[in-house]
């Protein structure tokens, strides 16, 4: 079981109090660090590259000098420290790690990083979110030769950003299942892009086995004569119960369970997951041990 992660994560400092904190990579790395049979590994930074398949470089240039400066302000829930950068640049050499390691055979993987992702545009910080590491990966999947890959996002929240990077690209298919109503209020299962998005979204407070099923369902209608080559996850975990920006009820088993089927309905397809969101630190460790232990078998 292999999971990636970069020292730089733990310096993002997006303001006191903001529920996007260093104790949330705290808490997951202590949990995935007591368990012997996995394997944490730190990564070096990404190089620019990779990112600039999904990001403009004058929006990176940004990033990169406002974090030279100090930090600064990109949204209203979205803000630099000095450090950013860094952690930015360290969040997406362990994404690429991870799909390294998926592409070269070597097994799946896990990306345990901060800060989170898919609610990243090209040109704009949005949502606790710098680089979309779900979408760069998507792109040096095809760029390293993966004619179909999926990308499954289970956050609480809809994938925006990701949707709204790859909705064109019939050789992405994107899934996220959501909370609706919710922020960010995109992610109607109308929004189809070119027939290679699907969304599901879901009322608060069912039974975890209504959100269970209804994205296994989802998954299996959209790969129902589409075999992806690789299988990407925007493991949120804020769709846990007790989760403070969530109004889902589910456990780890259920993100275990997810993890179990996406490796039995597609055997050839290795996985890589990145991190997103989950906003009670100790619930979000426990959901991203459960799925690491389940992507290890
Ligand atoms: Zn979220």
């Amino acid at each position: 079981m292999r999971v990636f992660t970069a020292p730089e994560c733990a310096d993002h400092e997006p303001g006191v109090g903001h529920p996007e904190a260093r104790i949330r990579l705290a808490a997951v790395l202590a949990a995935l660090r007591g368990d012997p049979a996995i394997v944490v590994s730190s990564s070096p930074p990404a190089a620019l590259a990779p990112l600039l398949a999904r990001h403009s470089a004058a929006y990176l240039a940004t990033i990169e000098t406002t974090s030279a400066a100090g930090g600064g302000v990109f949204d209203e829930d979205t803000s630099a420290s000095a450090a950013t950068w860094g952690a930015v640049l360290g969040a997406s050499g362990a994404a690429l790690a991870a799909l390294d390691c998926a592409i070269s055979d070597r097994g799946h993987a896990f990306a345990a990083i901060r800060p989170p992702g898919h609610h990243a545009l090209r040109d704009r910080a949005m949502g606790f979110c710098f680089v979309n590491h779900a979408a760069v990966l998507a792109a040096e999947a095809h760029r390293r030769g993966a004619g179909r890959v999926l990308i499954v996002d289970w956050d609480v929240h809809h994938g925006n950003g990701t949707q709204a990077l790859i909705e064109t690209e019939p050789t992405t298919r994107f899934i996220s299942m959501h909370q609706s109503p919710w922020w960010p209020g995109s992610g109607a299962a109308s929004e189809r892009g070119a027939g290679n998005v699907f969304n599901i979204p879901q009322a608060a407070g069912l039974a975890p086995t209504v959100y269970l099923e209804a994205l296994w369902d989802g998954i299996a209608a959209a790969t129902d004569d589409w075999l992806p080559e690789i299988v990407l996850v925007s493991a949120g975990y804020d769709g846990m119960s007790g989760d403070p920006l969530g109004g889902f009820t589910l456990e780890p088993e259920h993100y275990a369970e997810w993890t179990r089927r996406l490796r039995e309905r597609f055997p050839r397809a290795p996985i890589a997951m990145v991190m997103e969101g989950g906003y009670a630190p100790e619930r979000l460790a426990a959901g991203v041990l459960a799925t690491v232990r389940a992507l290890g078998g």
